[in-house]
């Protein structure tokens, strides 16, 4: 971890054991963000994927047990809704982004801890033995020798172009089978793997675009359009229609109030780390989510989470209104 992250860290961790105990917020939802689950430290080291959006199945559970342990009661997806969500309370939710194949470790916890979870699910990458392109980036700048701050200021240039040219340029520049995923650790799921886990009482499917790309590219009639693809592939996946939505990149678009109930969705997560404050509302298109790491210990990012202050998670809703605001709508 980088020298001033570990310096905020540390100060977020100092306030939060002053004035969690006095403080902690009541009647609220923390909804936690998780990417990759790999099996260990090695799996991170070996390097396929990218570590930033990674966490141990050993951190996964720690963190999930770890809220229930403080009092918080893990809501179903299905809760998710202004009639049948509690009104008071504290309450966290799981959701894991992209569709990737690794997150099939989380399903025997969710079963052992009785917790159901989100999985937003980038349908296009189903079945596609293709990398997400962020991966491939990492791992082939890693190799070139490239540091932490190098790779992120790569990948935020390719951010805002439409995935077909990221990957084309990906291809241009690393070769034409650098999207192959190396194993398991980087691979999305499969149709049969994805319906078989749908089978389970703790999973529920939900929209995350079909193509992975930042919703402010498309036109209007595009969006409903990619939209519903995402719906129609998940309804044939999980037989039932998903009324919850993840932005690619957590990148807003107001559009979504229009166009998200005219395809069936009510609510849509950004990746902007806050609360969701009870009683939810009938339909909220921008609820933020807290992005779990393995770069802090669970114990830390729990104390972190039921925390009223965090420099960091401050830090990151600014950066996040600066994207926003920098990107018209
Ligand atoms: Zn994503």
């Amino acid at each position: 971890m980088r020298p001033a992250l570990r310096a905020i860290r540390a100060v977020d961790g100092l306030v939060a054991r002053a004035t969690v105990p006095l403080t902690e917020r009541r009647d609220v939802v923390l909804p936690l963000l998780f990417h990759s689950l790999v099996e260990n430290e090695a799996d991170l080291a070996e390097g396929s994927i990218h570590p930033a959006y990674a966490v141990t199945t050993g951190q996964f559970r720690a963190v999930i047990a770890g809220l229930q342990a403080a009092g918080y009661t893990f809501l179903k997806p299905a809760e998710l809704s202004a009639d049948r969500c509690p009104t008071s309370g504290r309450y966290a939710l799981v959701t894991l982004d992209d569709g990737y194949a690794n997150q099939l470790r989380a399903v025997p916890v969710l079963e052992e801890l009785g917790v159901s979870a989100v999985f937003f699910v980038a349908t296009g990458y189903v079945d596609s033995d293709r990398s997400f392109w962020w991966d491939v980036l990492y791992r082939e700048l890693t190799r070139r020798g490239a540091d932490a701050p190098a790779i992120s200021t790569s990948m935020a240039m390719y951010r805002a172009q439409p995935r077909e040219a990221i990957e084309g340029a990906l291809r241009d520049r690393f070769g034409a089978d650098c999207l192959r995923p190396r194993g398991f650790n980087d691979r999305p799921l499969t149709q049969r793997e994805l319906r078989r886990a749908a089978t389970s009482q703790y999973v529920t499917l939900a929209n995350h675009t079909d193509g992975h790309n930042v919703v402010t590219q498309f036109g209007h009639q595009e969006l409903i359009a990619e939209l519903n693809q995402a719906q129609e592939h998940l309804v044939a996946f999980a037989d039932s229609r998903p009324r919850l939505f993840a932005y690619p990149d957590g990148v807003t678009d107001q559009r979504l109030r229009d166009i998200g109930p005219a395809v069936g969705i009510d609510y849509a997560f950004t990746t902007e780390p806050r609360p969701t404050n009870l009683p939810l509302r009938e339909r909220d298109f921008g609820l933020g989510r807290f992005t779990i790491t393995h770069e802090a210990s669970p114990q830390k990012q729990i104390l972190a989470l039921r925390s009223r202050w965090s420099v960091l998670n401050t830090y990151l809703r600014l950066a996040a209104y600066r994207r926003r605001t920098q990107t018209p709508a």
